[in-house]
């Protein structure tokens, strides 16, 4: 499981979180939604370490993140990430591009990887795709090989950063489409999103954050049905 406590961190004289505090089980789905420069990505940049933190404890199966005895190479191979957009490398082809990570981190032989990277890229629906080149995807299929490529190391969690923002409306369905399957096999997910709909169908609790505070946490009817925070109903009002 995932525990964050009582997480502070500034860039500079900005304090953009304020002492986040969140637990997150086995097998649960948690969105994060919130305005702009809420402190959302810096939370999940700082769960894998690719951000340090000023105070407070993030641990992930036992292992203190940002202790400087833990081996983050070792801790981000359990933790995937997604973000708005990945640039895949032009000059490899789907497969290539999936094979890479679990090849170059993992040290898997070529037949093996591929193995991997065929399953996974048929799990996200593009085992169509494999020899074609990254600019030849929609948005929508590069956001699910993005996905494929993360599976393709056996993440026990995945934290996806506003995965469809950049996308073209008609391609977000087929998305979210994908991170619902995924949380229904049992992956254990944090997404920060601006679906509501998408939020409200598919976690098991939906966090509030509001200027580096995590105003609110419930489940999905509490949030959205009765919201108790006032920041929270002033939000969920101006994105319905
Ligand atoms: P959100 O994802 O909720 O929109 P962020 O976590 O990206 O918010 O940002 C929170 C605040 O931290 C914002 O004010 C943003 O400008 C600032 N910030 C984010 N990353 C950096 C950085 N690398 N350096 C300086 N300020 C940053
Ligand atoms: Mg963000």
């Amino acid at each position: 499981m995932i525990e964050i406590h009582d997480v502070h961190k500034s860039f500079g004289q900005l304090e953009v979180l304020k002492g986040i505090e969140l637990t997150v089980d086995k097998g649960e789905v948690v969105t994060i939604i919130g305005g702009s420069g809420s402190g959302k990505s810096t939370l999940l940049t700082c769960i894998n370490g690719l951000e340090p933190i000023a105070s407070g404890r993030i641990v992930v199966d036992g292992t203190e993140v940002h202790a400087k005895s833990t081996d983050l190479n070792r801790l981000r191979r359990k933790i995937g990430i997604v973000f708005q957009q990945w640039n895949a490398f032009p000059h490899l082809t789907v497969l290539e591009n999936v094979t890479l990570a679990p090849r170059k981190v993992l040290g898997m032989g070529k037949a093996e990887a591929e193995e991997i990277a065929r399953t996974q890229l048929a799990h996200v629906g593009l085992g169509d795709k494999l020899a074609t080149y990254p600019a030849r995807l929609s948005g929508g299929q590069q956001q699910r090989m993005a996905i494929a490529r993360a599976l393709a190391m056996s993440p026990d969690y995945m934290l996806f950063d506003e995965v469809t923002s950049a996308l073209d409306p008609q391609l977000v369905g087929e998305v979210l489409e994908t991170l619902k399957m995924l949380a229904e096999e049992g992956m254990t997910m944090i997404c920060v999103t601006h679906e509501m709909a998408f939020a409200r169908d598919v976690s098991d609790r939906v966090a509030y954050f509001h200027k580096g505070v995590m105003a609110e946490i419930g489940v999905p009817d509490q949030i959205f049905g009765d919201p108790q925070h006032p920041e929270t109903r002033k939000f969920l009002a101006s994105v319905r």
